[in-house]
């Protein structure tokens, strides 16, 4: 079941959220090529300011957010399009709206989704910065993410392809399990495709290490949009970088903000909820997450923070137990935060449960345990 698992973890990096509100009339659908299944939309959250998310539907959408912010001597980009054809739309929208090359590309963490299509990105605008933590650099630069995204190493990059057709092969057979529920068989069907087109974009995908790093802050002046890039603690990953806009009050969060459901794999839960508080503390005007579409308050915020403190309650009695993390996830009772982010809808629970709540227990635990947290481990 190895197999199965890295696939599943490979999922998870991969999987989108997004907000099931309709469209407001700022959304209009950016154009890809003709056999794509997914592709990027775009949202103006201020003059000179975008967000290109994957709008609604929660299937296998393997392309983080991507954040494009317009200052007077170039453009600044909050991650990169998760692969090559990601970026190939984020330069056709950038082309659409300015002559300025791009200066600056913020990498809010390591995962594949956001970074993937740095490569892409460099070729046409070489001299551009590619900002992250120390912590998202190692990831990158280590043979660690070879597991997660392509890299240098060929026979990795074979093993990680084949990964990616047993995934295609598993996710199409749970799509014709008649023992499983309609709506399961359609999300499953609907994610085998949108893993075939994520494995012939893989092809020419090449991870590519950051020209830089900082610690706590680096902003990138400017006289009417100001870019503050902060680390402000470890949150979903060990190296989480967000940006701010100051007098936009607009912030991005990468992956420390997911919707609808957020993903728990390697992360720390204690760190992560005074990250979310200090995001509070922004007041922003508007928050873009890392999957899914942009918020104007802290409802979302607070629901996240009220759930991984009532983790942490949970899981702090059973962690002098001998029970293994499976074992944890049995006897935390998730259900109420599970009925807020995900409703009633039967696809939404499962993932709810596979990506949040037994994750999250685990990394938890091992919080608990005072055991290590590594990027990357499950
Ligand atoms: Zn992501």
């Amino acid at each position: 079941m190895q197999w199965m698992l890295r696939f599943l973890f490979a999922l998870a990096l991969f999987f989108n959220a997004a907000c099931a509100a309709t469209n407001p009339p700022t959304v209009r659908q950016l154009p890809s090529s003709a056999e794509a299944v997914y592709g990027y939309q775009v949202e103006r959250l201020s003059d000179g300011v975008h967000s290109l998310n994957q709008g609604d539907g929660f299937y296998l959408q393997p392309r983080g957010n991507v954040g494009v912010i317009e200052q007077s001597s170039g453009i600044v980009l909050v991650d990169s399009g998760g692969s090559p054809a990601g970026a190939e739309q984020v330069i056709a929208f950038i082309r659409s709206i300015s002559d300025k090359p791009v200066t600056a590309i913020v990498l809010s963490h390591w995962h594949g989704d956001h970074t993937l299509g740095v490569s892409r990105l460099l070729q046409e605008w070489p001299q551009a910065r590619v900002i992250s933590t120390q912590p998202t650099r190692e990831m990158l630069v280590s043979p660690d993410a070879d597991r997660y995204m392509p890299g240098d190493d060929a026979q990795a990059n074979a093993r990680y392809a084949a990964d990616i057709q047993e995934g295609v092969s598993f996710l199409r057979q749970a799509s014709e399990d008649q023992n499983l529920h309609e709506a399961d068989r359609a999300g499953f069907a609907q994610s085998a495709r949108e893993y075939e087109q994520f494995g012939r974009e893989m092809t020419t995908a090449r991870r590519v290490a950051p020209t830089e790093t900082f610690e706590s802050t680096v902003t990138l002046q400017d006289r009417v949009r100001p870019v503050e890039i902060r680390f402000l603690g470890r949150a979903n990953t060990s190296g989480d970088a967000i940006v701010w806009l100051p007098r936009q009050r607009i912030v991005f969060t990468g992956d420390v903000v997911v919707s609808p459901i957020p993903y728990g794999f390697n992360s720390y839960p204690g760190d992560w909820i005074e990250v979310l508080n200090d995001l509070k503390a922004l007041d922003f005007v508007v928050l873009a997450p890392g999957h899914g579409r942009p918020v104007l308050d802290g409802i979302y915020l607070d629901r996240l923070i009220a759930m991984l403190t009532d983790v942490r309650v949970q899981v702090a009695p059973l962690a002098a137990t001998d029970l293994n993390a499976e074992a944890a996830s049995a006897q935390v009772n998730l259900d109420a935060a599970r009925d807020a982010f995900a409703g009633e809808d039967r696809w939404l629970r499962r993932w709810f449960r596979n990506y949040w709540k037994d994750p999250i227990v685990s990394s938890a635990l091992r919080e608990a345990r005072g055991q290590p947290i590594v990027q990357g481990a499950e």
